[in-house]
């Protein structure tokens, strides 16, 4: 085993005591002294600065030399380096106040002669290395507070305390400050899918993704289960914007892998400033950014939304001069618009033509499209909301091709098994529409119009508010439509007897707020 090599400085302001006191330290077995000196307090404090010192032995046996000045300066200047103080024959009291003011240990000059001095060295080098585990220990235990567990990014608790500060700082220096929260698209599914394993790998690596793509001063922090939020200091909206635009590509171009498994899990991002004209708190800023990420996923997710957006109906996403961009952006969106109109229209026809006499999917998805659209017009939403929840309306039944005709036209009550195939078409729905690429706002609502306000509905029994709001609208023009005209088995309601039924299940199936505003509305076109 290679000897511990200790360096020791020792200081006294007499040479011949020096050069005895060097004399005491003799090289053990085990132990190899590199030996320095200092005639002067001031020179003993500047190499214990400067130099790498391990214990520094103060000789204090004469007077006029000012031992305890020395220790005193060495615990306030924090030098951390360990004392042992060497005190005439007699004099322990010294030694015991220069214990109480600090040092590790006292000799006198005697004992100092034995091998009482390296026996205290031992010990005062034992006391220090547990000292610094312990001061170790301390500081790891303190990052571990402040961290979350899984991903190792910063956790809620201190992502408060971030806020808070950073939102007073900007007040105080006049800096911009800007929030992204970021909620992983239908992270249930995945766990659902691929298990609970396969969605921690896939939060551990969506934490380095946001990792990378941030600066140094920037916070990511666990906010929740799947939703992250990153504060942004120094940092105007369009910054905040472009580094959320960034960040919903990476995800979308990534695949994430654990063992055999690999999917793709998109993000939605929404995107507060302390810019923003209701901003009076840091909570306001958190409240923002969680009401423009609701937008986001509103439009179908994989999307980025900041607060801005959330206040204005219509909005000109680019403000400058930009007459020509937004033309050319309107024509494109017209086009879209246009070719999203004929696909339904051609799904239609092309149904038509293979399921000849079944009119499940045609008639009925353009009745619902006729209520929601109103339904919708009554809830006050902007156009592209409506149409989005419109053209959902004209394909939420599309999945039906997918299930037997035996079932869809079995003319008496289906068995539960035949009801269980039934419930299948909102996914198959999902698969067929997102081929085309061009739905991507109405899949979320396509997928879940089956979902009921209580939370037992299907595919993945959404309760309250976490039913896309689209959704919830479809689920309320559709239920009305089915009574109206009956079905195989059952006689079509009266208008009163189908309002009647609606107001019986708000709260459980339906969404209280569309219940109302259809009834309302109904009632005025009497
Ligand atoms: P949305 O697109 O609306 O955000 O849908 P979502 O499914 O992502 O959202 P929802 O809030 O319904 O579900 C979040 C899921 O995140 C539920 C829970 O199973 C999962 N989750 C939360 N924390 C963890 C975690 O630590 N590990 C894993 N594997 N899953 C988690
Ligand atoms: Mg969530
Ligand atoms: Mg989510």
């Amino acid at each position: 085993m290679s000897k511990l090599e200790l360096s020791i400085l020792v200081a006294d302001s007499s040479p011949p005591d020096l050069k005895s006191i060097k004399s005491f330290l003799v090289d053990d077995k085990d132990v190899k002294y590199n030996i320095e000196t200092s005639l002067s307090g001031k020179d003993a404090l500047e190499k214990a600065t400067m130099d790498h010192v391990d214990l520094l032995l103060i000789n204090d046996d004469q007077d006029g030399f000012q031992g305890v000045k020395i220790l005193q300066d060495v615990i306030k200047k924090k030098i951390g380096v360990p004392v042992i103080m060497i005190v005439a024959e007699g004099a322990e009291t010294h030694g015991v106040k220069a214990m109480d003011k600090g040092a590790y240990d006292f000799l006198t000059k005697n004992e100092a002669k034995t091998n009482a001095l390296s026996r205290s060295i031992r010990r005062v080098m034992q006391r220090q290395k547990l000292e610094n585990d312990i001061k170790k220990s301390l500081e790891k235990m303190e990052k571990l507070a402040i961290r979350d567990g899984l991903t190792g990014v910063y956790n809620r608790h201190h992502f408060k305390d971030v806020i808070k500060k950073e939102y007073k700082k900007a007040q105080r220096h006049v800096q911009p400050l800007s929030c992204i929260m970021l909620d992983l698209d239908h992270f249930k599914n995945t766990n659902d899918t691929h298990g609970h394993q396969f969605g921690d790998a896939v939060l551990v690596q969506a934490a380095k993704i946001m990792k990378k793509l941030v600066r140094d001063t920037d916070f990511v922090a666990r906010y929740g289960g799947e939703e992250f939020f990153i504060i942004l200091p120094n940092t105007e909206l369009n910054g905040a914007y472009i580094l959320a635009e960034r960040m919903r590509l990476a995800f979308a171009n990534n695949i994430f892998k654990k063992d055999d498994i690999s999917e793709i899990v998109t993000v939605s991002i929404g995107v507060s400033t302390a810019a923003d004209e209701n901003i009076v708190s840091e909570y306001d800023l958190i409240a923002n950014a969680d009401k423009a990420l609701y937008q986001a996923k509103w439009r179908g997710r994989n999307n980025v939304c900041s607060y801005e957006e959330t206040t204005i109906k219509e909005t000109n996403s680019i403000s400058e001069d930009s007459g020509k961009i937004e033309d050319f952006h309107d024509k494109l969106r017209n086009l879209h618009e246009n070719i999203k109109e004929n696909c339904i229209e051609s799904a239609h026809d092309i149904l038509r033509e293979i399921e000849k006499g079944w009119d499940y999917f045609n008639e009925h998805s353009i009745r619902v499209g006729r209520y929601a659209e109103r339904l919708t017009k009554e809830l006050s939403l902007s156009d592209e909301e409506i149409r989005t929840i419109r053209h959902a309306a004209l394909l939420h039944d599309i999945g039906m091709v997918g299930i037997s005709s035996k079932i869809l036209k079995k003319k008496s009550k289906l068995s539960s098994d035949e009801y269980d195939v039934i419930k299948r078409h909102s996914n198959i729905g999902v698969k067929i529409v997102n081929k085309t690429r061009l739905f991507e706002k109405e899949l979320p609502l396509i997928l879940y119009h089956h979902e009921r306000y209580d939370g037992s509905g299907y595919p993945h029994r959404l309760k309250g508010d976490a039913i896309p709001f689209g959704a919830r609208v479809l689920a309320v023009a559709e239920a009305y439509d089915a009574m109206m005209n009956g079905t195989r088995y059952r006689k079509a309601y009266s208008s009163k007897e189908a309002i009647s039924e609606l107001k019986q299940c708000s709260g459980t199936q339906f969404d209280p707020q569309m219940v109302d505003a259809f009834i309302t509305l109904i009632h005025r076109s009497k």
